[in-house]
């Protein structure tokens, strides 16, 4: 395979609060510990809202290439020429492998790399013809389509360190969890709640087509606030629950769906805040806020998507209409995930969904 040259288009984060940019960059070369992908599949994530959005400067520098959810296939390998050809996703946080997290394999809280978190986050990321990447960030996804794929990267591998999190909480019995915002990540949460844990799921969110969405991903009791709590009440509460809105009418109804020794675990970036005042919270509770997850995550979440449990439903759309597609996740009622196929490029030509099959779990 020859090695691309010249310029390329790149949706670009240029300045904050400004929309994204369309701009010509020259083609990346890959230097020795990285490989160059040609990307085709890109997830678009709420946090790729809440940068372009951000009134203050984030601490990542401008401009970037956006898009952290990617999947490609490697098209030059300097140092290691066995991996041209294959079908990889991209682990986010380019980690620096040497400081005392890394060196306990918590990569994704990595204190040495300095401020960009890594490609679509302070670095070029997949909203491109193609992309570099370390040659360390890469997992192979061989037999998996690329929109399926490129979800998985953030959508199932955050969700899936958030479960990890509060697996300790969970009894033996099982246990009650419950979703907060069944979107790109939530839908995904329940589906990983499903295959890695012995709990109920119960899930929640106010666009009515979600609730669908979650019953479709396996979840057992979906509806309102008022429902879950009805449901919770006879056993005192949830064990666990993940919020990915992360806004303060949602923090509030975690601690309220919450049991004593709960875990309430803030995965949504929604800017909401906790009034820690002992007394009003559960006793016992613990709060985090999980971010991302590691490359070893990132595998197990690639081989349960191999096996069937992790299904994501996306939405396909072309490299054209990333500006209209982040406006429609800025104003929500987006189902699942809306991925970009970069090859793909000119007027939309009919969006296509992947629904998983019905009456499968
Ligand atoms: P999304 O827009 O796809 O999904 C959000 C869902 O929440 C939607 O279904 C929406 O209808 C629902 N929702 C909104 N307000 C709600 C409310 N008050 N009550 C119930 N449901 C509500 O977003 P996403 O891409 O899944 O991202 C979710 C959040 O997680 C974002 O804030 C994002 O920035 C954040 N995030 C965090 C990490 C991390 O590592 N911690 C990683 C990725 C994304
Ligand atoms: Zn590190």
């Amino acid at each position: 395979m020859s090695t691309p040259g010249g310029t390329m288009a790149a949706w670009r984060l240029t300045a904050y609060g400004a929309p994204v940019s369309l701009q010509e960059v020259p083609v990346p070369v890959p230097a020795e510990g990285e490989v160059l992908l040609e990307v085709t599949a890109v997830g678009l994530c709420h946090s790729d809202v809440h940068l372009l959005d951000s009134p203050e400067p984030m601490a990542f520098d401008v401009p970037f290439t956006l898009g952290h959810e990617v999947a490609g296939t490697v098209v030059a390998a300097p140092g290691d020429p066995a991996l041209v050809g294959r079908a990889v996703v991209v682990h986010g946080v380019w980690a620096c492998g040497t400081c005392d997290r890394c060196r306990s394999g918590r990569t994704n809280y990595c204190t040495g790399r300095g401020r960009a978190v890594g490609g679509g986050i302070g670095r070029d990321g997949g909203l491109a013809r193609y992309a570099v990447v370390p040659v360390g960030s890469v997992v192979d996804a061989t037999g998996l389509a690329p929109e399926v794929a490129a979800p998985l990267t953030d959508g199932g591998l955050t969700s899936y360190h958030a479960v990890a999190t509060a697996a300790d909480r969970l009894p033996a019995s099982g246990g009650r969890v419950v979703v907060i915002g069944v979107g790109g990540l939530g839908h995904l949460a329940v589906q990983v709640l499903r295959a890695t844990t012995a709990a109920q799921v119960l899930a929640t969110d106010t666009h009515p087509p979600a609730l669908d969405l979650a019953t479709r991903s396996g979840a057992h009791v979906v509806g309102t606030p008022d429902d879950l709590r009805a449901e919770l009440a006879p056993h005192g509460g949830a064990d666990a629950v993940l919020d990915f809105v992360g806004a303060d009418a949602t923090i509030a109804l975690g601690v309220d769906l919450l049991g004593p020794g709960g875990d309430l675990v803030v995965v949504g970036s929604g800017g909401g805040s906790l009034d820690f005042r002992k007394g009003a919270l559960p006793q016992g509770v613990r709060v985090s806020a999980p971010f991302w997850g590691t490359a070893e995550e990132l595998a197990a979440v690639v081989a349960l998507a191999r096996a069937g449990h992790l299904v994501p439903e996306v939405e396909v759309i072309g490299f054209d209409d990333v500006p209209a597609a982040y406006e429609r996740l800025r104003r929500g009622g987006v189902l699942g995930r809306l991925v970009v196929d970069p090859r793909h490029t000119g007027p939309p030509a009919g969006s296509s969904v992947t629904t998983r099959g019905q009456g499968g779990r």
